[in-house]
C-alpha cells in the first residue's frame, strides 16, 4: 500500500440474533466513508466482521438447543447478507471464532504486554451484567439494575481474573486524546472521554473458564479464557494477519474506527493503552455515533422494538434507506426511525426532486436532439462543492452536512430549469440556440451531481450512467481502489452521450 493508504474499520457486530437497523446504519456510513476515500486518491483497506465469543453468545445458543458454531454461522450470514443488499464494500470480514486467523494474534498481544509486567492475577468481587458482558459499579446501576438491561439479573461475582494496568497508560491517553493525535469525533464524545479516563482502574482481562467457557485460552492458564477487550479489540490487527505474517505493519496506524457510542470507552481508553502497552501505533481516529430509536425507545430485541433493515431494502432498495440515515441521522445524537419518514425522502427528495431533474433533462434533451457532443461548463456552480472539497468534508466525516450540499444544487437545478424555461425558447427561432446551450448545462450539472454522489447513491449511479453515457464515466467506480485519474476526469469531462431509452430510477412507492 502506497503512504495515501487508508485504513477504516467498523465495530465488530455481535452476531447473538439477526442484524437490526441500528447494524444497517454503522456499516452504512462506513461505507459511505470508505467510498469517499477512494474517490479522494487513497488506498482503502476497509474491514468489519463479528465479535463471536462470550457468556451471552453461548447462553441463547443453548437457548435454541444449538451448536455454538451452528448458531453463529446462521447470524453470521444474515449479517452478510443484509452487507450484500446494501452492497457493502469492504475488504475484509473477520469473525473472532477463527481459530487459524484471530487466535495466534490475540494470544501475540497479550504476551507482549504479558511481558512488559502490564497483566497481573488478583481476585476480584463485582457486580456482572451479562447483557454488557461487563462489571459494573454501584453508580451505574439505576434501582440496582443496568440501564441498558433493565430485565437482567446483576450477577454478584467473585473470582480470580487477570487485570491490564489501565492505569500505567492512563496519563499518556489523555494527552493523545486532548491533543488530537488520537482524535475523538463529535466533540461531545471527546469530553466524555476524557472524563471516563481521569476516573478509570485497572481493566478485568479474563474470565475464569468455569463460567465463561466460550472464548481464546489464556496462554500457559488452563482455567481462564481472554475476556472480550483483548479478544475483539485485537480484531483492528488480526483482521491485518497480526501474529501470523507482517502485512498488518502496512496499515498502521488504524486511520479510523467507527463505533456505537456505548462501546467508545473500550475504543478509546482501552485500545491505545493496549497498544501503548504492545508497542503499536496508536489509531488516529474515533467516530462514535448515536442510536437508532424507533418510538424514541432505543432498539432490542428483549423488548421486541426492532425494525428489520431487510424489509426496508426490499421496499425502498438500497439507495434511499442510505440516503434517508445519512440525511437524518445527526453525528451527535441519537435518531429516532421511521418508516414514514423513509418514505417521505424517497417521494419528496428522491423522486420530486433528483429524479424529477433528470428526468426533465433527459427528456428535453430528446427533445431537442442533444445526443452527444460537448457541455457547456460553468464551474461556478460547483465552486463550493467538487472533487476538491470532498477533502476537506472527509476531514469532518460528515456525510449530512455532505448531502445538504448536494441537495441544495439539486434544488438549485431544478430552479434554474423552471426560471430559464428552455422548452419556451426552443420553439422562437432567435432563441433557439440559447435554449440549447441551456439544456447542455444542465446535463453538465446532472453529470456532475451524478459523479459527486457515486459514494453514496450506489445504485442509481449505475444508472444514471446507462442513461448520461460518457466513456469516462463508465469507468467511474467507487467499489474499489484505484482508477483516481478517471474521477478527476469523470468530473471535469465535457464529452458526452444521451442515452434516450431511460429507465425509471425511483418509482412511486406507496406507504
Ligand atoms: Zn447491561
Amino acid at each position: 500500500m502506497s503512504q495515501k493508504k487508508f485504513y477504516i474499520t467498523t465495530a465488530i457486530a455481535y452476531p447473538n440474533w439477526k442484524p437490526h437497523m441500528g447494524h444497517a446504519l454503522e456499516i452504512i456510513i462506513a461505507d459511505t466513508l470508505a467510498r469517499m476515500h477512494r474517490m479522494s486518491w487513497k488506498e482503502v483497506e476497509f474491514q468489519t466482521g463479528t465479535d463471536e465469543h462470550g457468556i451471552k453468545n453461548r447462553r441463547t445458543a443453548q437457548k435454541e438447543w444449538k451448536d455454538i458454531l451452528e448458531f453463529l454461522d446462521e447470524n453470521v450470514s444474515a449479517f452478510q447478507d443484509m452487507y450484500k443488499k446494501l452492497k457493502v464494500s469492504y475488504n475484509t470480514f473477520l469473525r473472532t471464532s477463527d481459530k487459524d486467523r484471530h487466535y495466534p494474534g490475540v494470544q501475540k498481544i497479550r504476551k507482549k504486554m504479558a511481558d512488559k509486567w502490564d497483566i497481573y492475577k488478583q481476585s476480584y468481587n463485582g457486580l456482572y451484567c451479562a447483557g454488557c458482558e461487563s462489571f459494573k459499579t454501584e453508580k451505574d446501576l439505576v434501582n440496582g439494575k443496568c440501564i441498558d438491561h433493565p430485565n437482567q439479573k446483576i450477577e454478584k461475582v467473585e473470582e480470580e481474573n487477570y487485570f491490564f494496568k489501565l492505569s500505567k497508560y492512563k496519563d499518556q491517553v489523555i494527552d493523545l486524546i486532548k491533543n488530537e493525535k488520537y482524535k475523538i469525533f463529535p466533540e461531545i464524545r471527546k469530553n466524555e472521554m476524557l472524563t471516563f479516563l481521569e476516573n478509570s482502574r485497572d481493566v478485568s482481562f479474563s474470565r475464569p473458564k468455569s463460567s465463561s467457557p466460550w472464548g481464546i485460552t489464556v496462554p500457559d492458564d488452563e482455567n481462564h479464557v481472554i475476556y472480550v477487550w483483548c479478544d475483539a479489540l485485537s480484531n483492528y490487527l488480526t483482521g491485518q494477519w497480526y501474529g501470523l505474517n507482517e502485512n498488518w505493519k502496512n496499515t498502521r496506524p488504524a486511520d479510523l474506527h467507527i463505533v456505537w457510542k456505548d462501546i467508545q470507552r473500550f475504543h478509546a481508553a482501552f485500545w491505545p493503552a493496549m497498544l501503548l502497552s504492545a508497542d503499536i501505533d496508536v489509531p488516529k481516529e474515533l467516530l462514535a455515533h448515536g442510536f437508532l430509536t424507533l418510538n424514541s425507545n432505543k432498539m432490542w430485541k428483549s423488548t421486541g422494538n426492532t425494525i428489520d433493515p431487510m424489509e426496508a431494502i426490499e421496499k425502498y432498495g438500497r439507495d434511499p434507506l442510505v440516503f434517508n440515515l445519512l440525511y437524518d441521522v445527526p453525528s451527535d445524537w441519537d435518531w429516532d426511525f421511521s418508516m414514514s419518514r423513509l418514505n417521505n425522502v424517497y417521494n419528496s427528495m428522491l423522486i420530486g426532486s433528483r429524479w424529477n431533474l433528470v428526468n426533465r433533462v433527459t427528456k428535453l434533451s430528446e427533445k431537442f436532439w442533444i445526443t452527444n457532443g460537448k457541455l457547456w461548463k460553468n464551474e461556478n456552480w460547483f465552486k463550493d462543492f467538487n472533487m476538491n472539497t470532498i477533502n476537506d468534508f472527509l476531514k469532518n466525516h460528515d456525510t449530512k452536512w455532505y448531502l445538504e450540499k448536494r441537495y441544495h444544487l439539486v434544488q438549485k437545478a431544478n430552479e434554474y430549469i423552471t426560471k430559464e424555461e428552455p422548452w419556451t425558447k426552443y420553439k422562437d427561432d432567435s432563441a433557439k440556440a440559447e435554449a440549447v446551450e441551456c439544456l447542455e448545462f444542465l446535463l453538465y450539472i446532472v453529470k456532475n451531481l451524478t459523479v459527486l454522489s457515486a459514494p453514496i447513491l450506489v445504485e442509481s449511479f449505475e444508472k444514471i450512467k446507462n442513461i448520461l453515457w460518457t466513456d469516462i464515466l463508465n469507468w467511474l467506480t467507487t467499489d474499489t481502489n484505484g482508477s483516481f485519474e478517471v474521477r478527476e476526469k469523470a468530473f471535469n469531462t465535457t464529452d458526452f452521450n444521451v442515452n434516450i431509452q431511460s429507465e425509471i430510477i425511483y418509482p412511486r412507492i406507496e406507504e
